[in-house]
């Protein structure tokens, strides 16, 4: 998640030893900041240990019990998943598959299109309930009622048709991947557990491998890597919502559809910092706004910064000088301050 050390190693940050506001509107009164730090402290007071599941992996809901056993990458477990097992391609049916920033990138590409079509052809809109966010779910294939439905990406004879593209929650599979806050850490840590599902034969196979050895065949660290902001916004939220939404308010429909763009379309976050007063709001090496015009990684992460910023207030993104200064001065004017 994004530590200090993270932070301190920005690329959108020029220098790191000015004050930050809060939000796009300018920095904030000392009252109203007081006001703010004791919601913080409200919150941290209030959240308890928390675990999120992030990608829980249960493809039917009424069959798998999940091993309620918190998993390190040094721990082992038995799976083989191959075309030889009996249940080859049965948990591509039915499926549940909230698709993180990550893995609408590489599923566009790969189909050589732009986000905003993937988006329409492949995906359904959701909400992640706990964060009370909106993402994005992979469609299912239309069947007669009563059938199991195929994942929009399964050829039944060839099996999975973007299999090196995949999302990660079907890289996972049979692992889940949840974050943990333990009270009083603002950094949340990843777990791992085991979904053991009775159509899924292949925990009877007799090959064992730790939990890091699997990541890695499954290619998995590079998605957690790039999905890391996404993964923490998500848990931040759902900490926040122990005490109804960040500063005790609900975010308000507007705020939802910019997280959604932000985290789903790449394209439309870039219009977004180029074609309004982004860059004349905040204060990113122009290296760096080079960069952002072509590379949509990069992009991903600004946006998961600019959203730490706007949703809680975080120091990820710092504004322009001048326009630091035009805001502290209308704070002093609203509160009288000379
Ligand atoms: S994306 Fe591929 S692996 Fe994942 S559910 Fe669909 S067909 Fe199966
Ligand atoms: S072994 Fe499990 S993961 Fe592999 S195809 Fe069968 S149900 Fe899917």
């Amino acid at each position: 998640m994004s530590g200090d050390n993270e932070k301190t190693k920005n690329p959108f940050i020029r220098g790191e030893d000015e004050p930050m506001a809060p939000d796009e509107a300018g920095p904030i009164s000392p009252a109203e900041d007081e006001r703010l730090l004791q919601q913080e402290r409200e919150r941290r007071a209030a959240e308890a240990d928390m675990e999120v599941q992030i990608i829980d992996s249960v493809r039917d809901p009424n069959s798998g019990p999940v091993e309620p056993v918190r998993l390190r990458p040094e721990h082992s477990f038995c799976f083989s998943c191959h075309p030889g097992v009996p249940c080859w391609n049965v948990c591509c049916f039915d499926t549940d598959i909230t698709l993180a920033p990550y893995d609408i990138l590489r599923l566009s590409r790969r189909l050589k299109m732009r986000p905003a079509e993937f988006l329409s052809r492949y995906t359904v809109p959701a909400v992640w309930e706990k964060a009370d966010l909106p993402v994005a779910k992979l469609r299912c294939q239309d069947r007669e009622k009563g059938e199991r439905m195929p994942c929009v990406f399964l050829d039944e004879e060839k099996g999975c048709t973007v299999y090196e593209d995949r999302p990660a929650s079907c890289r996972y599979y049979p692992l889940g991947l949840a974050a943990v806050k333990l009270k009083g850490h603002e950094e949340p840590e990843d777990f791992f557990f085991l979904v053991k599902e009775p159509h899924c034969k292949g925990h009877e196979e007799d090959k064992e491998q730790t939990i890091a050895e699997f990541r890695k065949e499954q290619g998995v660290e590079r998605y957690d890597l790039e999905n890391r902001g996404w993964i923490y916004l998500l848990m931040k939220m759902t900490s926040w919502n122990v005490l109804g939404g960040p500063w005790g308010k609900k975010l308000d429909p507007r705020t939802k559809q910019m997280f959604f763009m932000a985290t789903t379309d790449v394209d439309g976050f870039r219009r977004f910092v180029f074609e309004t007063r982004f860059l004349e709001t905040y204060d990113i090496e122009p290296e760096f706004v080079e960069r952002l015009k072509t590379e949509d990684e990069l992009l991903l992460q600004l946006a998961f910064d600019w959203l730490k910023h706007i949703l809680f207030n975080e120091s990820t993104i710092k504004l322009r000088e001048d326009v630091l200064k035009e805001a502290i001065a209308r704070a002093r004017r609203g509160t009288g301050a000379a």
